[in-house]
């Protein structure tokens, strides 16, 4: 199906949030499957805004990337790339960044067994997105969760006000973080939609195929309103 004249704003990857010069906070997320989301949406002809955060993946053909290292950068940069049709957030975006990176290598204390870092909050690029107006008419995000996915899952789609909560377990080995397969649960307000475990391309295929379906039927819906046909519920 085409997504021809769509705008599609896609985050992928982790963010690296700095210590010093030398250290940073990470995390495993290699951004396979945003890469493949951003890449199957651009060839089927929509217009995509791949933000990238720090990976080592070539970029899809026919899109425009953005890179970014920090959840701060991830952040305005999306925004900036708003307003889309459709945002699908599928990096792993750290919660929380050191208050004050040092801008000189931290030494270790003689003496001291222990060290304290203070970290704070970053911004919540999700919520921050569904909260933007005009809104994009489609939010998905992602949970990978190592336990409790559906409970998660079901907090995220009410707490963050998106449409679509694409859930993936990690932390078991074979799916997840840094593999080539993974295993998809999507999360709706009207139900759910097991993807099965298949390999990332085929699996951004499959999401595709549900966010055209959502679209298509929200824009029906809308037909429906503007004539006044629709029976009230
Ligand atoms: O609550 P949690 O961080 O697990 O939610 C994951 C979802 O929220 C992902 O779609 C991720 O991209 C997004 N997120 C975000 N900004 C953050 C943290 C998470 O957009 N600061």
């Amino acid at each position: 199906m085409s997504l021809r004249g769509m705008r599609m704003v896609v985050s992928a990857g982790p963010t690296f949030e700095d210590i010093d010069p030398v250290r940073f906070l990470g995390n495993r997320s290699s951004g396979k499957m945003g890469f493949a989301i951003a890449a199957a949406a651009a060839r089927r002809g929509a217009d995509v805004v791949l933000v990238a955060g720090p990976v080592s993946l070539a970029t899809p053909d026919g899109l425009q990337r953005i890179d970014v290292r920090t959840a701060v950068q991830m952040h305005a940069a999306v925004l900036a790339a708003l307003p889309a049709d459709v945002y699908v957030g599928a990096a792993a975006v750290a919660d929380y960044t050191p208050r004050e990176p040092s801008p000189r290598k931290i030494k270790k204390t003689p003496g001291s067994a222990s060290w304290q870092l203070e970290l704070v909050r970053t911004p919540d690029i999700l919520a921050d997105v569904a909260a933007r107006r005009p809104r994009p008419r489609l939010v998905v995000g992602f949970a990978a969760e190592t336990h409790d996915l559906e409970h998660y899952a079901l907090g995220k789609l009410r707490d963050k006000q998106v449409d679509l909560i694409v859930a993936n377990p990690v932390g078991t080995p074979g799916s997840g973080f840094e593999a080539e397969d993974n295993t998809l649960t999507v999360f709706m307000a009207d139900g759910r939609h097991a993807l099965g475990t298949a390999s990332k391309a085929q699996l951004a295929e499959a999401l595709l195929d549900l966010i055209d379906t959502r679209l298509a039927r929200e824009a029906s819906a809308n037909a429906i309103d503007a004539t006044g046909d629709r029976t009230p519920t």
